[in-house]
C-alpha cells in the first residue's frame, strides 16, 4: 500500500476537520507516494518510539500526540524534535499524528479507555459542535455492569491500564458506590464542571491538579480517578491498529508500541525509616 492509502483510512476514522483549531494533526513528514508495509502505533513521538519504529522496520509511525504543536522555523538535527524528523526521513519512515480528531471520533481515545475499564458507553461527555457528526465529542459516559465501591473501582482501573510509577489515585469516599462513570483520555480537568452536571459517580482522567480536585470534592462532585496521561491514552493504540488491520487485511503489518513513554520513571513513597520529623 502507498502511504496515501493509509492516510485515507486514518482520515476517514479520524477526520482532520474535527480537530481543535489550536491542534496540529496529520502528516508531519513522509512521502505519500512511498510504500508502507509496516506501521507502528504509539501515544508519543519520542526518541524511544522512533528508535522502535526504525528497529522494527516500520515505514509509518502513527502517534496520538503532535510532534510539532507550536510553530517552528526549522527542523535542525541538533534540536531534539528536529533530530527525530531527521531520523525518520533518513530511515524512510513517515510520522502521522491524530490528536483531538482521535479524541472526538467514534470510536475514539475515550472509547478505548472506557472499553479497557469495562464500561458500556452511552454517549459523549461533551458533545461535538452541531456541524460535526452526531454522537461524537470529547470524553465518554458509560456504566459498569454492577455498582462497586470506589476503592474496588480504582483497582479495576489500575488493572486495566499499563503500569506507571504514578499508579492510580482516587479522590472521594473509598466506599462510595460507583456505577455511572465519565472518562476522558488525557488531561481532563477542564471538564470537571461538566462531570459535576452529568450525574456520574466517578470521573476517570489524567493530569488532575490539587486545587481543582480539592474544590471539586469539597463541592460534592463525583469521585475522581487520576491516572497517568500516557496510560489513559495507551488503549487507543490498539483501537487505531485494529482500524488499519481491518482496512488492509494482511497487506500492512500493524504493531502497537511496547515502549513506555510516560516521562515519570521513579515513584517513591515515604518509608518507615524516612524523615526526622
Ligand atoms: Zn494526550
Amino acid at each position: 500500500m502507498k502511504l496515501a492509502d493509509v492516510i485515507a483510512v486514518l482520515e476517514s476514522a479520524y477526520p482532520p476537520r474535527t480537530a481543535e483549531k489550536w491542534d496540529a494533526v496529520g502528516l508531519v513528514c513522509g512521502d505519500p507516494a512511498e510504500e508502507v508495509t509496516r506501521v507502528l502505533v504509539c501515544v508519543d513521538p519520542t526518541s524511544s518510539t522512533v528508535d522502535e519504529a526504525v528497529e522494527c522496520g516500520a515505514q509509518l509511525v502513527l502517534a496520538h500526540h503532535p510532534l510539532l504543536l507550536r510553530g517552528v522555523n526549522g527542523v535542525p538535527a541538533d534540536d531534539p524534535k528536529g533530530a527525530l524528523v531527521h531520523k525518520l526521513i533518513r530511515n524512510r519512515a513517515a510520522l502521522y499524528c491524530a490528536h483531538t480528531n482521535a479524541d472526538s471520533a467514534l470510536p475514539g481515545v475515550s472509547d478505548a479507555l472506557a472499553k479497557a475499564i469495562g464500561l458500556t458507553v452511552a454517549g459523549p461527555l461533551e458533545p461535538a459542535p452541531a456541524d460535526l457528526p452526531e454522537d461524537t465529542g470529547t470524553g465518554r459516559i458509560g456504566e459498569l455492569p454492577e455498582a462497586e465501591p470506589l476503592r474496588v473501582f480504582a483497582q479495576r482501573v489500575a488493572d486495566a491500564l499499563p503500569a506507571t510509577v504514578q499508579g492510580v489515585r482516587a479522590a472521594g469516599d473509598p466506599e462510595r458506590l460507583i456505577k455511572r462513570v465519565a472518562v476522558c483520555g488525557g488531561a481532563g480537568d477542564s471538564f470537571l464542571g461538566t462531570v459535576q452536571r452529568a450525574g456520574v459517580d466517578a470521573y476517570v482522567t489524567a493530569d488532575l491538579r490539587h486545587h481543582p480536585a480539592s474544590e471539586h470534592i469539597e463541592s460534592g462532585g463525583p469521585a475522581l480517578v487520576d491516572v497517568a496521561h500516557w496510560a489513559s491514552e495507551w488503549p487507543w493504540c490498539e483501537q487505531a491498529a485494529e482500524i488499519l488491520r481491518e482496512a488492509f487485511g494482511g497487506r500492512v503489518d500493524v504493531l502497537v508500541s511496547t515502549r513506555r513513554t510516560d516521562p515519570w520513571t521513579v515513584g517513591a513513597t515515604r518509608s518507615a525509616a524516612g524523615g526526622h520529623a
